[in-house]
């Protein structure tokens, strides 16, 4: 098969590779009907994250399962399936308490990388869930938005405990800031203020039902938020980046007794410990166990309740991978989304 390989910065190359097999009997193999270039696949890229030998991309998929191992039960063949970044049993106590992407039994969710024309699922009864029928192809890039950054945009929003009655500020403006947006909304939040300079950005913040928009960033933006509440600072902050910078203006903007979700794959972040001793700040985040919400997810989807496949505003042949990255890389794209 074809698949993706980053050989070192900015160094994307599509090109054969072995076609994935069972090797657990609880492994499934996927023909995937699309994948995307995520924002954390940036870090990589950009050499932020040291590359020292190749490495398979790709962790967002959806696709139909091919084959199954000796040992999978629920998953079949045929079936059309949405996965995530980390393969859990669903099974372990930390599982049942909703935290799959910390299973006891976690692996990589694609370890052969799932920008590929096949890719292996491990733990596939506990990490794959089959929608109710073979989706319509106009459901295909929001089923692969819930693949991660709709379910860790979901995440950031529980965590940051938006719900009605509150005031929800989303630090970022990537896909799953703008993502962050649309569950506060669906969650029942009172006010979503989304932090933004970018005019095609807030658009879809607007659309995904933002109903301020906060230009200013970094203490400035902090500033702004306060202001727009009374002084108080936002209930609940999304912090959807992953700097020093955002993730202080997220602890700045929440008032006393609020939350921070943060959802943004945190890099050299430091948070002073006399400043977060005195916010009386939450804070909860991490990899978001995206498991947890596919289910309720898909049902959206699938209902049209909710289309967070907006997200996707570039769209491409797998083979021109490269070019996604770039996209992505120089903000001319939100999210690219690349069809095998
Ligand atoms: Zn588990």
């Amino acid at each position: 098969m074809q698949g993706t390989m980053l050989y070192g910065p900015r160094d994307v190359r599509f090109e054969e590779r072995p076609d994935p097999a069972i090797i657990e009997p609880t492994d499934a193999i996927i023909r995937l009907s699309a994948t995307c270039v995520c924002g954390s696949d940036l870090w990589p890229y950009r050499g932020v994250d040291p590359v020292t030998q190749p490495i398979p991309m790709g962790h967002e998929y959806v696709g139909i399962v091919e084959e199954v191992g000796s040992a999978v039960r629920n998953i079949k063949p045929g079936q059309f399936v949405v996965g995530s970044f980390f393969a859990s049993d669903n099974t372990c106590e930390i599982c049942r308490a909703g935290y799959q992407s910390s299973c006891i039994h976690r692996q990589p969710g694609a370890p052969t990388g799932a920008q590929a024309e096949y890719a292996r699922i491990p733990l596939a009864d506990g990490t794959l869930v089959a929608t109710p029928g073979l989706p319509p192809t106009d459901l295909i890039p929001s089923l692969l938005a819930a693949s991660d950054v709709l379910g860790t945009g979901w995440f950031g929003a529980v965590a940051a405990e938006a719900g009605p009655g509150k005031t929800v500020a989303v630090v970022g403006d990537g896909a799953v800031g703008l993502l962050a947006v649309l569950a506060a909304k669906q969650l029942g939040a009172e006010r979503i203020i989304a932090m933004s300079r970018h005019e095609s950005r807030q658009r879809l913040a607007w659309e995904f039902g933002a109903t301020d928009i906060v230009t200013e960033r970094g203490d400035e933006g902090a500033a702004k938020i306060k202001e727009l509440t009374g002084g108080l600072g936002a209930h609940s902050v999304v912090e959807a980046v992953g700097t020093q910078e955002s993730m202080m203006q997220a602890i700045r903007s929440t008032r006393p007794g609020g939350h921070v979700g943060f959802v943004g794959v945190l890099h050299d972040v430091e948070i002073p410990g006399e400043e977060f001793f005195f916010s009386h700040v939450h804070l909860h985040g991490g990899p978001a166990p995206v498991r947890r919400f596919l289910p309720e997810l898909i049902d959206l989807i699938w209902s049209r309740k909710i289309n967070p496949g907006k997200v996707f505003d570039l769209t491409m042949p797998l083979e021109q991978v490269a070019e996604g990255y770039r996209a992505m890389d120089e903000r001319r794209a939100i999210k690219a989304l690349l069809r095998p």
